[in-house]
Formats: C-alpha cells, sequence, structure tokens
C-alpha cells in the first residue's frame, strides 16, 4: 500500500498535467455519496460530468459487471455478441424508436468520429460533398476530427492544421446557417442542448431549420447525444426535450457517457432509410459503413455492453426520464425563488441544469478576485469545500448533473448548499 505522500508524488511526477485538478482524493462511492482518502463526504451532483445516471456503484450495474466479467469479458467484433445486439435493438427500439442500426466504441469522441465517418462516406458517396456545419459554443471531443469539429478557438490552439472540412456557425442563428449551407455541404452537427458551453439548448425554431435545411439538401443531421442523453434532459433523446415526439429525425446521434454507467461504451445510431448514390444506385444509409469502413478493438464486448443494458434497463424500468423532469423543475423553481443577487439566469431540462452567475458582479468580490479565475471555477471550488460536487462550464455556468434517481431530500440538501455559499459570496 502507498502512503498519500507517495501518492501526491506519483501524481506530480508520473500522471501528464493536462487537468487542473483539485486536490481531492475520491475512493469510495455510493448512490450519491463519494467520500474521499480522508474519510471527508461529498454529495456528487457533478457524477463523472454526466456519466453516472444511477449513482454510484448501483446494484444492477455492480450485479451486471460481476455476472458479465465471470462470464465473457471480450471477443473480438469479428464474432457475434450476444448482448450487443441485446443492447442494440434497446436503443433502436426504446431510446431513438425510429428503425435504424447501431456501432459501438468507447467513448464521446469516438462515437463522434465515426459519424464524421459517415457523412463523408456519404458526401463521397452523392456526388463528392464533404463539408461539415457545426456551431459556436460546442464541444464533440479530444481526438483531430471531433476536436475540429468542436467549435471552440482554446479547444484547438497549438494543434494546427486542423481536419479540413468543417465550417462553424453561431449557434441558434438560423440566418447564418441558412447562409453556410453550399454545394459542398452534406451534413450539419449539432449537441441538442450544449454541456460543455454551460446548458445552452438550441432554440426549437433552430433544430426545425437544421432538420429542413437537411432534408431539402440532401444532408445528414447528426445529434450529438453524449451528454444530453438517456434521461439527462427529463427525455431518453435529449432533442425530444426541444422538441418532443417524432417531427425531428436526425440521420445519426453519437452516445457515451452515461449509457455506461462509468464503464467506457460509446455508440452510435444511423437511421434505415434508402439513399441513393451519383448513379442513382440505390442503398441504405444504416448499412453505409460496411465491411472494413469502419472498426474498433474493444467497442461493444459483452461486459461494456451488458453494463448498457443495465444502465438503459434501470433508467427505463425505473421511470427515471419523469424523477429527471420532476426533481430538475422543483430544483430551479427553489433556486429561483432565491431572487439571489449573483445568479442571472437558470438553465434546466431535467437533471441537466446551469446556474449562470453574474460574472462581472462577481469579478468585483474580493474572494473571486483574489481567486483569480473566472467565476464559475471558483464557486465550483468553493462548493466542493462544502462538500458538493458540481462542473464548471465556461466562465460564468456552474453545472448540476446529479443521478437521475435523486430523491428530493438530495436535491434539498444540494440547494442548502448552494445557498449558503452564494450568500457569503454577495
Ligand atoms: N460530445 C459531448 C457533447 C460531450 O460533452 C463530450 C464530453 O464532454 C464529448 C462529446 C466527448 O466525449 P468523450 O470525453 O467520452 O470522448
Amino acid at each position: 500500500m502507498s502512503t498519500h505522500d507517495e501518492q501526491g508524488a506519483w501524481m506530480e511526477r508520473y500522471v501528464m498535467p493536462n487537468y487542473g485538478r483539485y486536490q481531492v482524493w475520491p475512493v469510495r462511492g455510493a448512490g450519491t455519496q463519494v467520500w474521499d482518502r480522508d474519510g471527508k463526504q461529498y454529495l456528487d451532483f457533478a457524477g463523472g460530468v454526466a456519466v453516472c445516471p444511477l449513482g454510484h456503484c448501483h446494484p444492477n450495474i455492480v450485479e451486471a459487471i460481476t455476472r458479465q466479467a465471470s462470464t465473457l469479458i471480450h471477443v473480438s467484433n469479428w464474432y457475434c455478441i450476444d448482448k450487443q445486439a441485446e443492447l442494440a435493438r434497446v436503443l433502436v427500439e426504446d431510446v431513438v424508436g425510429i428503425p435504424g442500426k447501431c456501432f459501438f466504441c468507447n467513448s464521446g469522441a469516438e462515437a463522434n468520429e465515426g459519424i464524421i465517418k459517415l457523412a463523408r462516406k456519404y458526401g463521397q458517396q452523392t456526388g463528392g460533398r464533404f463539408e461539415i456545419i457545426t456551431f459556436s459554443g460546442s464541444f464533440h471531443g479530444r481526438t483531430f476530427g471531433a476536436m475540429t469539429a468542436t467549435a471552440q478557438e482554446k479547444i484547438h490552439g497549438g494543434f494546427g492544421p486542423l481536419v479540413p472540412g468543417f465550417v462553424y456557425v453561431p449557434f441558434n442563428d438560423v440566418e447564418a446557417l441558412k447562409k453556410a449551407v453550399n454545394k459542398n455541404t452534406v451534413a450539419i452537427l449539432l449537441e441538442p442542448i450544449q454541456g460543455e458551453s454551460g446548458v445552452n439548448p438550441a432554440t426549437s425554431e433552430f433544430l426545425r431549420a437544421a432538420a429542413d435545411l437537411c432534408k431539402k439538401n440532401d444532408m445528414l443531421l447528426l445529434l450529438d447525444e453524449v451528454q444530453c442523453g438517456f434521461g439527462r434532459a427529463g427525455e431518453m433523446s435529449g432533442w425530444r426535450a426541444i422538441i418532443p415526439g417524432d417531427e425531428i429525425k436526425p440521420d445519426a446521434i453519437s452516445w457515451a457517457k452515461a449509457i455506461g454507467s462509468g464503464y467506457p461504451l460509446g455508440a452510435f445510431w444511423v437511421r434505415d432509410r434508402e439513399i441513393s448514390d451519383s448513379k442513382s444506385q440505390i442503398s441504405n444509409l444504416a448499412n453505409l459503413l460496411g465491411p472494413g469502413t469502419h472498426g474498433t478493438t474493444y467497442g461493444g464486448s459483452p461486459l461494456a455492453c451488458a453494463v448498457g443494458l443495465a444502465t438503459i434497463g434501470t433508467i427505463l424500468d425505473q421511470k427515471l426520464c419523469a424523477n429527471s423532469r420532476d426533481i430538475g423543475a422543483w430544483i430551479a423553481d427553489q433556486a429561483r425563488a432565491w431572487n439571489s443577487p449573483v445568479i442571472k439566469t437558470i438553465r434546466q431540462f431535467g437533471l441537466f441544469i446551469g446556474f449562470e452567475l453574474d460574472e462581472a458582479r462577481l469579478q468585483s468580490n474580493e474572494s473571486v478576485k483574489a481567486s483569480g479565475r473566472p467565476a464559475s471555477i471558483h464557486v465550483a471550488r468553493l462548493l466542493l469545500d462544502a462538500g458538493l460536487m458540481t462542473v464548471p462550464a465556461g466562465p460564468a455556468v456552474v453545472r448540476w448533473l446529479p443521478p437521475l434517481n435523486i430523491t428530493q431530500a438530495d436535491a434539498a440538501e444540494a440547494l442548502r448548499i448552494m445557498k449558503t455559499v452564494l450568500e457569503n459570496l454577495k
């Protein structure tokens, strides 16, 4: 066993410094609670950044991992995998509800790489189009394609040249989106609710305009649901929190985070629909990535898919989308009633909640000024010290991403901590 001093020294010496980590060492979790190595207890409303929809070490997840780990952990995608078939059926029928097919991978960035490749292939097949439109404030991951798709200078810095063929447009600007479409455009990729930039929803007008443009110009509508999917925004599919029902029909959806309850699992879904190439040959979009076009060693292993099945099964069986909507709305009502001068707005979709702070006002507060940090980062730090884990998003937003099965008592405790911290900041 190593000592705390050794762990600290090794972390500094052997682990790359690409995260500005809190000096907190969580070692155990149960439900909404996490304990650090000194025994301090935290209420976890960060959830591994939207990764733990059932909280920590949920019995259904522990049971699924244990059972599958003692049956078959991994087998190559050269073979047929029972749990993969079962999970794909659940995703197509119970999550999306629109005929399609799935590919399994290990992370959100990889899922986005897959749908970017799908768009490139579709473009090649239909006359050589290749441009993909993405949006300011987006976040799609850290691999080259996903990083380039992310329309944020701070993510690109120092890594050029980036992948060609991405065009950036201001989020929620319908006119700018219309203007950006040209003869080379093959797809529009967007998060129905942007997470990393502060729980920013697409307006229904914008989402509808994007879908209409895709239909009219034979382009693909790609939705990144890595953060907003699986009940986070109160619906199994995040876009339905913006436009309910089947009015919007995406062509592809990427997922990760919550789907694996913390076990690495990503996936993407592609719509089952007829397409025709430039020589009028008819085929199917869901079969476009045929043999040899795409692959992965680990993706869709029996163990990963068993966890995915247990996660989604539990969310559906326990009606956690409804809990997400009800408790999320209750939290927002309670917090709005504070009329706190340091909260500008609260954006809430299920348990995807962004508290936008008054950054300008807070920058004149002594403790925020002294920290030299954006208000969101300083406030998240104060909340952590007070026992509440949250996630900053951009300079002004503190994000809550608690488990979808929280009780009103958990929510009340988090609200109590946040209210006290913000009152001390006025
Ligand atoms: N897409 C969205 C919307 C995300 O929020 C994230 C991660 O925060 C990603 C993609 C990248 O996922 P991963 O870190 O699993 O590659």
